[in-house]
């Protein structure tokens, strides 16, 4: 008796209930509107959806019938503890001066920025020291702090180097710090298990950053290690050769593929490879000192357009790194609509492919990415309909995460 009574206190406790009166309730998936509904959500989770849902006595009640309400956004390709730019320092000065803990500290308000953004999901594709996104992950997963659902790939798996661009022979391979060096077939399966031994959701390669680049073979080991245990395996490369073994090799995802000819964007598609673009905004390439970063930015919107074109399967990837003067990181991800807008993607596929399609890649699906009934209560809202024009994701007034609200402005 007294234990069912403990347990009822406690099953009352965790389930609090609200219920959102909602406007306009946005379907990313079918690009569809549908018009007074309600969400009725139970802790953390979404437990009823329809226009007749009853509302149970006591519930808590937020009046969004102004408002267009979809699924929280996602990126899939943020380094949540990198702001180099910021602090006027390159990212191997960085890499060198600070600490794993303050770089999960940064990590944390990165994340916490991005979320009251409206992103409530976001994979960090490496570059976090020693495993900082996987503490930072745990830390929120714990309820120690508030912040999106946080994925990692841990160390970035790479030929010898890294991305770092020639260190005197003298200062010792510092990039260990940030990468795993694996040129052979063994290696690369070994650096796959490492990472999933430190707690990586996902695994990252980059594939062709000096001169040598992945073979078939060291893509295939990493795609076989990884989805023997469940992980994507996303590869940073821009094109050619190099991107060829990578959609043949079996990876999940190619990052950036700036370079991407239609042959292989064709390939992409006839093998369900995911284009995450990072389709940096020309601002954003120029303030990175990028070279040529104009005719690059021109390039990109190009591919984008191509890709879109020809029906490669797209999620919503930033590669965001530093903030602007004036903007956090999470308005920093939304600039990129700039680039999308000016490609001629429509919004609803833009939208899709930052909510829908980015928890399909990321192999969250059945748990994130919809409004739907046993779905997390992953909620936001704006005031105009981001169907109509996709803009209206800047202005994110409502923020709920695993059913807690974040953000309400009214
Ligand atoms: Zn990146």
């Amino acid at each position: 008796m007294v234990l069912m009574l403990i347990m009822l206190t406690a099953g009352s406790m965790l389930a609090q209930t609200t219920a959102l009166r909602v406007g306009n309730l946005v379907d990313p998936a079918a690009g569809t509107v549908a018009t007074n509904q309600v969400i009725l959500i139970k802790g953390s989770l979404i437990s009823e959806v329809g226009p007749n849902v009853a509302i149970p006595e006591g519930t808590e009640v937020i009046d969004l019938s102004s408002a267009w309400v979809m699924p929280g956004l996602m990126d899939a390709h943020t380094h949540i503890t990198l702001d180099g730019l910021s602090a006027n320092m390159s990212l191997e000065t960085l890499f060198l001066r600070a600490t794993t803990a303050m770089r999960a500290l940064l990590g944390l308000k990165t994340a916490q920025d991005i979320l009251k953004t409206g992103f409530t999901v976001v994979r960090d594709v490496g570059n976090d020291a020693n495993y900082a996104a996987v503490d930072v992950r745990d830390a929120i997963r714990r309820g120690w702090f508030t912040g999106p659902t946080v994925l990692t790939s841990g160390k970035i798996i790479g030929p010898f180097g890294g991305q770092s661009s020639r260190i005197s022979p003298e200062q010792g391979p510092f990039w260990l710090f940030e990468y795993i060096d694996a040129d052979s077939v063994d290696e690369v399966r070994k650096a796959v298990r490492q990472n999933i031994y430190y707690g990586a959701d996902c695994i990252k390669l980059v594939a062709d950053n000096s001169a040598f680049y992945y073979t078939l073979e060291e893509i295939q080991a990493a795609a076989e290690e990884a989805h023997a245990a469940g992980r994507p395996v996303s590869v940073h490369v821009m094109g050619g050769e190099a991107a060829r073994n990578v959609i043949l090799g079996g990876a999940d995802s190619i990052e950036h593929g700036f370079h991407l000819s239609d042959e292989l964007l064709e390939l992409m598609k006839e093998k369900g490879t995911w284009l995450v673009g990072t389709d940096f905004p020309e601002a954003h390439l120029k303030r990175m000192m990028y070279p040529g970063a104009t005719e690059e930015a021109s390039r990109i919107i190009d591919r984008l357009k191509r890709a879109h074109k020809i029906g490669v399967k797209m999620a919503f990837g930033s590669d965001s790194v530093s903030n602007l003067p004036g903007k956090n990181r999470g308005d920093m991800m939304l600039d990129y609509l700039d680039v999308w807008q000016a490609a001629g993607v429509p919004p609803a596929a833009t939208l899709k492919a930052m909510t829908t399609s980015a928890a399909e890649l990321l192999k969250i699906e059945k748990q994130r990415g919809a409004i739907a009934k046993g779905m997390a209560a992953d909620i936001i809202a704006t005031p105009a309909s981001p169907l109509e024009n996709i803009q209206a994701l800047r202005q994110v007034m409502f923020v709920m995460k695993d059913g807690k609200v974040v953000k309400h402005a009214p």
